[in-house]
């Protein structure tokens, strides 16, 4: 089998099967918060920002959830916002990347072996995603030293 085949392997993630444990500002500070949960979840707490206005906002931290609580704000309805780190009050913007929605700026959030989340800054837009960094790398290395036959 000398010809060389294209393999696209996709990962399904069931809706809200999935919780979001370990994430944390690049710099590697925790946005874990024990003291607002979502039915017993850590909710993600971020600090956010709307013009001139500062507050903080809890994201429900099961993926493919919207629930999210503010406080010392109240957001409108389709406002575009920033997400800073509540430690080190780095901003959390994409700079890479926009929207495939509606093409307002993105947050990223890291998680443990490069993998991010991203989503729609945008208040009511339900973009997000979650990208495995290395999924590549990590399938080349489980193929590596078998040949595909051997999985069929
Ligand atoms: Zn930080
Ligand atoms: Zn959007």
């Amino acid at each position: 089998m000398a010809k060389k085949e294209k393999i696209q392997i996709e990962v399904e993630v069931t809706s809200k099967a999935l919780e979001v444990k370990h994430v944390t500002c690049s710099q590697g500070h925790s946005l874990s918060d024990d003291e607002v949960k979502f039915e017993g979840h850590p909710s993600i707490k971020l600090k956010v920002k709307n013009k001139n206005e500062t507050g903080f906002i809890y994201l429900d931290p099961i993926y493919g959830s919207y629930n999210k609580i503010e406080e010392g704000i109240t957001l409108p309805e389709n406002a575009v916002v920033e997400f800073f780190c509540p430690e080190c009050n780095e901003s959390l913007t994409d700079p890479h990347d926009t929207c495939q929605l509606c093409s307002s700026p993105l947050f990223v959030l890291h998680l443990p072996k490069h993998s991010i989340i991203e989503g729609c800054l945008k208040k009511g837009c339900i973009y997000h995603k979650l990208k495995i960094v290395n999924a590549e790398k990590q399938l080349g290395r489980l193929f590596e030293n078998d040949t595909l036959e051997s999985y069929l």
